[in-house]
């Protein structure tokens, strides 16, 4: 199956760059709507509340959608240097689908968080949020519809994610395509604006969707993505959540 998969996808350019323009616009678009109803339905039924961050601006979701379809389309281009670097033996990846996959993926996940925490890091520079990253924070209050909606150079810096694991390690194509899955997932959930655990403190591990709205509210802190640990230990953590 996964031999299939990577024959027709790495075949050349154009079939890495449409297959990739698909697989984004389809988990970005189903997941994006479902979590809305979902959110919809149980904020009805007053089993969720919304984080006391409320700044929602006219056109906002539509600006964050054509947004996020150019930082799809940047991904798309980005998976054409992958599928060169397949084809001219820079990455490595192994077809074969086994167990080991359970820990490939526990492994991309925290190399995700250790990757995000260095890029937003760098997008809180005073150069790159004036040129760059106030794209993004432009969404005082973030929707489910914020997760990709980047300046294309933040889009392109996040989108390098994949390519450092493949350079050391020939990981299997089920656990690569898991990674952007399980990024935009978190990502949903990081900009839902709503306060999942409220019965925690903020520091708590599953605070994490609090934590990200608080970073969109006041503009700096907690650049972390689920775990709270690199902020803690960098002592970046938010000032309203300490
Ligand atoms: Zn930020
Ligand atoms: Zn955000």
């Amino acid at each position: 199956m996964m031999k299939i998969i990577s024959e027709v996808v790495f075949a050349n350019w154009y079939h890495a760059f449409i297959a990739m323009f698909l697989f984004f616009n389809f988990i970005y678009w189903v997941f994006s709507f479902l979590a809305k109803v979902i959110f919809n339905y149980f904020e009805t039924k007053n089993k969720v509340a919304k984080v006391d961050n409320h700044f929602l601006y006219p056109g906002q979701q539509k600006k964050e959608i054509l947004q996020s379809i150019r930082s799809i389309f940047i991904f798309s281009l980005q998976a054409i240097v992958l599928q060169q670097g397949i084809v001219r033996g820079w990455f490595h990846i192994q077809t074969d689908m086994n167990w080991w996959v359970v820990l490939q993926i526990s492994v991309l996940f925290l190399w995700n968080e250790i990757h995000f925490y260095l890029c937003h890091t760098l997008l809180h520079t005073k150069f790159m949020m004036r040129n760059f990253h106030h794209v993004h924070h432009h969404s005082k209050e973030p929707t489910v519809f914020s997760t990709f909606s980047f300046h294309w150079i933040e889009a392109f810096l996040l989108g390098t994610v994949v390519f450092f694991p493949l350079m050391l390690y020939p990981f299997q194509l089920l656990a690569i395509l898991s990674l952007p899955i399980m990024s935009l997932l978190i990502n949903l959930l990081g900009h839902c604006n709503y306060d999942l655990f409220s019965q925690y403190h903020s520091s708590h591990i599953l605070k994490f969707s609090y934590r990200h709205s608080m970073h969109h509210k006041g503009g700096k802190g907690n650049l972390g993505f689920l775990l709270p640990w690199l902020d803690q230990f960098f002592k970046t953590t938010a000032k309203q959540d300490k």
